[in-house]
């Protein structure tokens, strides 16, 4: 297989890092997600990741706690998840920089784009954490706002469904799956692809997304390599 983009930016949520715990990291899971990073790091792809931390903590969901706080929190959370990452992908032999976009210099690079670049450059995967480094946004909207900056081809989604529906397909058996999508689609028909926030910077910034399944880990090559799985997201769905 050959890829079909130069710069990609992977959005891992936290819940596929816990494997069947559905919480916490569940390290044989993460080394599975990063066997297919480190083939087509080889392939001299350059692959940024942007992790969530819902597998440890959502700030929306924090109840009775100040949200801003609660939101501090979730960032943590990814940090600890990129941490993860980046050692599954050392063990591999995969060159790898954390960088964190709330400085924790004692144990991951400060956010810099430039520097980021430089590492994507010199084929080192590079995992960003902390969302955005604001409360209120998601690590979806830090994943588009990386991907815009770092310029990246696409945007890999990868979830634990195999694309989108018009329906949730757990609970209606006749829900459709979309093999395309144009950003209004997603925003008018509030498809729950990504948040708003996150679906408009992708289509201000004209960055597609691949929505795919992570059941099977390999799929992240095949996406890579342009097989047509999961549902891709774009502007203008008649190219
Ligand atoms: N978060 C935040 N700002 C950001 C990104 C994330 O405050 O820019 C916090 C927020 O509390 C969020 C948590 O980090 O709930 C974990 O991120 P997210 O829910 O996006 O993780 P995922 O659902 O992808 O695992």
């Amino acid at each position: 297989m050959q890829p079909k983009y130069k710069r990609v930016l992977l959005k891992l949520s936290g819940e596929s890092l816990a494997g069947n715990e559905g919480h916490g990291i569940d390290f044989d899971t993460v080394l599975r997600i990063c066997r297919p990073i480190k083939t087509c790091s080889l392939m001299g792809v350059q692959i940024a990741i942007v992790v969530g931390g819902g597998n440890f903590w959502r700030g929306r969901s924090s109840g009775q706690m100040d949200r801003t706080r609660a939101d501090h929190m979730g960032m943590l959370a990814t940090a600890i998840n990129a941490l993860g990452v980046a050692d599954a992908l050392e063990q591999l032999g995969v060159q790898v920089r954390v960088q964190t976009a709330i400085s924790m210099q004692e144990v991951a690079e400060p956010y810099i784009r430039n520097r980021a670049v430089r590492h994507l450059e010199k084929g080192r995967v590079v995992v960003f954490a902390c969302g955005t480094g604001n409360p209120f946004f998601s690590t979806d909207t830090a994943a588009s706002l990386r991907a815009a900056e770092i310029e990246a081809d696409i945007i890999l989604k990868a979830t634990m469904v195999d694309g989108v529906y018009d329906s949730d397909p757990k609970v209606n058996p006749n829900a459709k799956k979309f093999d395309t999508l144009s950003f209004m689609d997603v925003l008018n028909k509030d498809l729950k692809v990504m948040d708003s926030t996150a679906a408009s910077m992708c289509r201000d910034n004209h960055i597609p997304i691949c929505v795919f399944s992570l059941d099977d880990p390999e799929n992240i090559e095949r996406v890579i390599c342009g097989q047509s799985i999961g549902t891709i997201v774009k502007e203008d769905t008649t190219v």
